[in-house]
């Protein structure tokens, strides 16, 4: 079914928002997406009537409370088709999710010598906590470089691999130049080697479908807020064998079995990664989320997205001066530009009082942005909630930027 903009939009209060007296034109959808009703109306009702704390109390409110969290976590897992909820972790976002496997990793399975492998196009949250893993362990960082179009090199990574790698870590869709990685790829030859496969799903999960048992990732991380749902809240799918291999990144309630004051034994997965009262607003907004968009249709979302990214690119490759970063063939959503000499800061604050967000900086991946030689990039970023009208703001918008500066 076509997707209806128009009746989408009125599903996101916040869009018909004014800035400086202008209609909000939000393009800045990797940073964050705009919640549906139907989110805050599953967290106004949580409040309303079932609050109270999960696997503790033995009243009813505990148990139905309990009831709703862990129906949630079945229908995050049929989402991404893991095919058991155990194996669905509840974090704050992808950063916590990769931290967690990263501590794990270098708390009992990384040794000096040893290699971990990411790529130069990622975002810092899928590369700090792997360069910490490694100072504690005395292991290796490998960085599989980029061709000319900002896709990875995967001869390159196929000669990256060997005895000493112990995890791969890879974004599936990068934040600053929108390549989609060949992630298949990439797992089937690290498998072949009997190498684990991370994959930081922050910028892909809310526009390509996503099936963990076919791609067979052992990680894949994500965050509730890219995905129309609340902020706070994040998602690691684990493969069972490894969720139970690594230790418990944090310690205290919920997730120990026995406790005594010499010793405690830990819960079985997930709770062993759950301390603490888990964030059950936003993981009952999370769910409501993906019952928004697959009520709309995954199909239509991703038909539409995939129109309204050639329109975008189109048109902002036909305007004089402006320099698009990232050519790769297999792109979606974020589309990285320079226009003229004009730094991006400039460009991004110029834009804003037209009404129009969009973000510019190095979108936390320094280190990319340093080798492309860049002083940053303007990102544009959309949704199906975007409409062609809103890149034809945006084009004229760049015209009058360039005018000023000119
Ligand atoms: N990885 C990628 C590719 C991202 O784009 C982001 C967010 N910009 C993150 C990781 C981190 O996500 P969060 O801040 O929600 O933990």
């Amino acid at each position: 079914m076509k997707l209806d903009v128009n009746a989408v939009r009125n599903d996101f209060p916040i869009l018909q928002q004014k800035i400086y007296g202008k209609p909000l034109i939000y393009l800045d959808n990797a940073a964050t997406t705009q919640k549906p009703n139907a989110v805050m109306q599953a967290i106004v009702r949580y409040y309303e009537t079932l609050n109270s704390n999960v696997h503790r109390g033995n009243h009813l409110l505990s148990i139905q409370a309990t009831d709703a969290m862990e129906r949630a976590r079945n229908r995050i897992a049929s989402f991404i088709h893991a095919p058991h909820p155990e194996e669905i972790i509840f974090t704050r976002g992808t950063t916590e999710s990769i931290n967690l496997v990263a501590q794990g990793f270098a708390s009992s399975l990384l040794q000096p010598g040893d290699e971990v492998i990411i790529s130069a196009l990622e975002h810092h949250s899928n590369l700090v906590p792997w360069q910490q893993a490694c100072l504690r362990t005395g292991a290796q960082l490998k960085i599989i470089p980029l061709d000319e179009s900002g896709q990875i090199r995967l001869g390159d990574f196929r000669n990256l691999l060997s005895e000493k790698t112990r995890i791969v870590a890879i974004a599936h869709v990068s934040n600053v130049l929108g390549t989609i990685l060949p992630v298949q790829d990439i797992i089937d030859l690290a498998h072949r080697r009997g190498i684990p496969v991370l994959i930081d799903g922050a910028q892909a999960v809310q526009h390509l479908p996503i099936d963990v048992s076919q791609l067979g990732c052992d990680f894949y991380a994500f965050s509730g807020h890219k995905i129309y749902g609340p902020t706070g809240i994040g998602i690691l799918y684990g493969k069972g064998s490894w969720l139970e291999k690594i230790p418990p990144f944090q310690f205290g309630g919920e997730m120990i079995e026995i406790v005594s004051f010499e010793k405690t034994t830990f819960n079985e997965i997930p709770f062993k990664f759950e301390a603490g009262t888990p964030n059950v607003e936003g993981i009952i907004g999370l769910a409501a989320a993906l019952d928004y968009l697959c009520q709309i249709g995954l199909e239509s979302i991703f038909k539409y997205e995939t129109e309204l990214f050639e329109y975008a690119l189109h048109k902002l490759s036909r305007l004089d001066d402006v320099r698009i970063i990232g050519r790769a063939k297999d792109r979606c959503s974020v589309i990285s530009f320079l226009l003229d000499h004009i730094h991006p800061y400039d460009t991004g604050t110029l834009l804003d009082q037209m009404g129009i967000a969009v973000r510019s900086g190095n979108h936390c991946a320094q280190p990319l942005i340093d080798l492309l030689n860049l002083p940053g990039t303007v990102r544009v970023s959309l949704s199906f909630y975007n409409t062609r009208e809103e890149i034809d703001i945006l084009i004229t918008a760049l015209q009058k930027v360039k005018d000023i500066f000119q």
